[in-house]
């Protein structure tokens, strides 16, 4: 690689990146394309000489950009969310540069020992029991996604019954799950060699908010052992694909346990909503499990792909698929002494998942802006923060305001508002605004009137420094304890260094807040129904089909969603509970604020009227 030309096309790809997400409201956020479109719009081969950059970049504008849906948009409510942030995107660029791959421990000891440390990190901030630590038999391994993860268990726990009962017994054993887990575990049964026929899929119920139900498994397992099969692995599921059910772990762990069979726990999207401790209830139980998965590329800030798989018995992992080539060995695998994840995943090949570094360029910008006008570098030191209120000026902050010891929340919304009293007593408004959402930092509206003059006159009626200062210092206080690192690691692992668990929490918790606005909006308005109880941050909802009749509200509501997506202005996905059609509403994307969901409500509500005008 020459290290000057990718310095100069990099660059160039981070203001095309830069700038997209300037601009990506102003795409439909679902693409409206239709099936085949690239191919007329592209040669038949590939070139045989090198083309320009700029070429490319103008095919991507022109061509591919249409054929993309914006899945970062503000305006995307669609399945689940798959965040990104910009520390994401630069764990990317860096994993990409370093290009390492890390399939045993030699082949770059810091890939694997900081992967086992973060989910160590990871798993205590959830509250998982110490048999999940690396310390012990367990730990954590990143796999790429859900349905990996869900696999490589399954085939351990294939692996150890068949160890027990001979390799007979495939035929036998027998996989549990409900009519609302994730179809990947559908997959895995099936690459895993399981008998058709013995994947058992138990019905679940409006009554019990289609929660796996501990008595029907029961009746289930007992049927199947009186028929001599071998009920073997058991999978629930903490905020299901659908309507974020969740099955009750301690009374399904206990049953697994009494029958021997391996109980894995996908927590793929609500996992990340466990890290806060008025969540963490629903993943009470998993004390029973044998292993534990959720996704941090779905709603923890990790860029795609990223999902956290933990095992209480990484032997049984490594037993099913460990593969040990001459070309492979090495001193350290030889002697037992390291992890090697190869052994814990499907492929040989593994990255070096890293990341994450918040944006420093619009606090640089912010900082400029303000500097430029009033204040010098070396005032910052002199400058003490002061409670706001004795300030007389006004700091609100959607979850959490900035304090004088500095708590910052996130994300959060600055709205910073002075009167400043100069001497000739002339009033100068200042408004600030700076969002700051998914690691992105913006300036929403800085509008000064009488900046000018306030430069004249740096001291309030009070003698006191102005606000602006106050301003300056708590940037520089936040800038100082999260932006600064020494070195990009792994992207969990800046994830949750940059971040921090309370920023995390209330991440979280604003998406859960919005998700909340926008039922109360649904429930307001006798057109539509809740369908289920929110309990995270997906509210399942419908159109009533007028006068009861109901053979015409599945069709009825699969006509709003194609017409509400088709406009391109919000994207919402669906599903079908109790055979009834369901219009889905995940609030997740990182920079989606409630105007947007407000928004979003109204598109629903005039492509709803409009349906029904016609009826
Ligand atoms: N499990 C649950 C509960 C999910 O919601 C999903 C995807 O939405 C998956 C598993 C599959 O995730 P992945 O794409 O990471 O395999």
């Amino acid at each position: 690689m020459d290290a000057e030309q990718f310095r100069e096309h990099a660059h160039k790809m981070v203001d095309f990146i830069a700038d997209y997400y300037k601009t990506i409201e102003n795409f439909p956020v679902l693409s409206q394309v239709q099936p085949g479109y690239l191919r007329n719009m592209l040669p038949d081969s590939a070139p045989n000489h090198p083309e320009s950059l700029d070429d490319i970049f103008n095919d991507v504008q022109a061509k591919i950009l249409p054929g993309v849906t914006h899945w970062q948009s503000p305006n995307y409510f669609a399945y689940y969310p798959s965040n990104s942030s910009i520390a994401g995107f630069l764990g990317e660029m860096l994993s990409a540069g370093l290009n390492i791959v890390g399939f045993s421990w030699i082949t770059s000891p810091a890939a694997t020992e900081l992967e086992m440390i973060v989910l160590d990190w990871l798993a205590k901030l959830l509250k998982l029991p110490d048999e999940f630590l690396s310390a012990g038999q367990g730990g954590g391994v990143i796999q790429g996604t859900a349905s990996e993860a869900v696999l490589v268990v399954l085939l351990a726990a294939r692996d150890k019954v068949l160890r027990r009962l001979g390799k007979n017994a495939l035929e036998k054993i027998v996989v549990y799950a409900s009519d609302q887990t994730h179809s990947a575990i559908q997959k895995a049964c099936q690459i895993a060699g399981i008998h058709p026929e013995n994947c058992r899929v138990i019905k679940t119920e409006s009554s019990t908010n289609y929660a796996l139900s501990p008595d029907i498994l029961c009746e289930a397992i007992a049927h199947d052992v009186a028929i001599g099969l071998i009920p073997f692995f058991l999978c629930a599921t903490v905020g299901t694909t659908s309507s974020t059910a969740v099955d009750p772990l301690l009374a399904l762990g206990k049953i697994a346990k009494s029958n021997g069979m391996w109980f894995h726990v996908d927590a793929a999207y609500a996992g990340s909503a466990c890290i806060c401790p008025e969540y963490r209830q629903y993943i009470d139980g998993v004390e029973e499990a044998d292993s534990f998965n959720m996704n941090a590329h779905k709603w923890f800030l990790t860029n795609f792909d990223c999902s956290a798989l933990w095992v209480k018995d990484r032997t049984a992992l490594v037993q099913s698929l460990s593969t040990n080539p001459e070309f492979l060995k090495n001193k350290a695998s030889q002697a037992n002494m390291v992890v090697d994840y190869k052994d814990w995943q499907i492929p040989l090949g593994r990255r070096f998942r890293l990341v994450q570094d918040w944006e420093l360029d619009p606090f640089t910008a912010f900082m400029d802006l303000i500097c430029s006008t009033s204040v010098k570098g070396e005032d910052l030191d002199n400058l003490c923060w002061r409670p706001a209120k004795s300030r007389g000026f006004e700091l609100r902050g959607y979850y959490h305001s900035l304090t004088p010891d500095i708590s910052m929340s996130f994300p959060w919304k600055l709205v910073w508002r002075t009167k400043v009293l100069p001497k000739d007593g002339k009033v100068l408004l200042m408004e600030i605004e700076i969002l700051l959402f998914g690691g992105l930092c913006r300036i929403a509206s800085c509008s000064v009137i009488g900046l000018d003059e306030m430069r004249d006159s740096l001291r309030d009626v009070n003698g006191d420094p102005l606000c602006i200062f106050c301003i300056v210092k708590v940037f520089h206080f936040v800038c100082n304890s999260y932006l600064t690192t020494e070195f990009l690691s792994l992207k969990l692992w800046m994830v949750l260094r940059l971040y921090g668990i309370e920023n995390l929490q209330c991440y979280i918790r604003n998406h859960i807040k919005l998700a909340e606005h926008f039922e109360g909006l649904v429930a307001q308005d006798p057109r539509f129904e809740v369908v289920t109880p929110r309990i995270f941050s997906l509210v399942c909802f419908r159109l009533l089909p007028p006068r009861n009749d109901e053979d015409n509200g599945n069709k009825l509501n699969n006509d709003l969603l194609e017409a509400i997506n088709s406009t391109g202005k919000i994207f919402i996905s669906h599903t079908v509970l109790s055979g009834k059609y369901i219009l889905r509403f995940a609030v997740g994307a990182p920079l989606t604020e409630e105007r947007h969901v407000t928004a979003a409500w109204k598109v629903l509500q005039d492509e709803a009227s409009v349906l029904l005008g016609r009826l």
